[in-house]
């Protein structure tokens, strides 16, 4: 099979738009595993469901259809569920606060990291996520664990936020929102987010983003 980039690491460490242009520079599809989680999350928001009925949430799980389309050109991944493209719809401030504690379910695990390794059995993607390098894809040939200080982490999304016109957040606050997300992700019992053994740690606070791809287009090609 084509070779595999795994590509993890905590929230806002930069992850989206680095794996998205090492994708490109080596011509390999990007695949967001997050967004599929924030999907399932859409999903049950809208379900009026619970977040704390698993069972439930199982069972909405196993019944819904899921696709998801790779990015073409500028366009970003496209998100379908059950029919309806909810592509925008899953980057709200809500579904970022609901989306770690559904995705420790393990109903949901099954149900995304299933097809997570049916996109990859061919090989020739860039992935993203969490559990990627531990989890997902075990033997990719490259894999990367992307970090960030939480102060930087916070200041770029306040810039993103700013870049889409929202100018109303405040620092300290992205700061508590970043630190517990990683929390909750990095202490859940089904594969928490953590750097593989044989990941490249890349702490990113003094690299611009040219640099990060750069370095690691540089690794894939030893
Ligand atoms: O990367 P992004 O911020 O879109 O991820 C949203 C959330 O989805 C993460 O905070 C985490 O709870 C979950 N996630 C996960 N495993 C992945 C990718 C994302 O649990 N591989």
């Amino acid at each position: 099979r084509k070779p595999i980039i795994a590509i993890d690491g905590p929230a806002g460490a930069g992850k989206s738009t680095v794996t998205r242009r090492v994708a490109k520079a080596l011509n390999l599809t990007y695949l967001d595993t997050g967004a599929m989680y924030r999907g399932i999350a859409w999903l049950v928001l809208n379900s009026g469901i619970s977040i704390e009925d698993e069972s439930a949430i199982a069972e909405l799980v196993s019944q819904a259809d899921l696709e998801f389309i790779p990015s073409s050109d500028d366009q970003p991944p496209q998100v379908i569920i059950n029919g309806e493209n909810v592509t925008n719809a899953i980057r709200t401030p809500q579904i970022t606060a609901l989306v770690s504690p559904i995705s420790a379910y393990a109903a949901v695990r099954q149900k995304l990291v299933n097809y997570q390794q049916k996109l990859g059995k061919l090989g020739g993607i860039v992935a993203e996520g969490r559990d990627i390098g531990t989890n997902v894809f075990p033997d990719a040939e490259v894999k990367i664990f992307l970090t960030a200080s939480v102060q930087e982490r916070a200041r770029r999304r306040l810039l993103d936020f700013q870049d889409q016109g929202q100018d109303n957040l405040d620092l300290q606050q992205l700061e508590r929102e970043i630190e517990q997300r990683d929390y909750q992700d990095s202490h859940r019992t089904l594969a928490p987010l953590r750097k593989a053994s044989d990941a490249i740690e890349l702490n990113t606070d003094d690299l611009t983003v040219e640099k990060v791809v750069n370095k690691i287009v540089h690794f894939c090609q030893i």
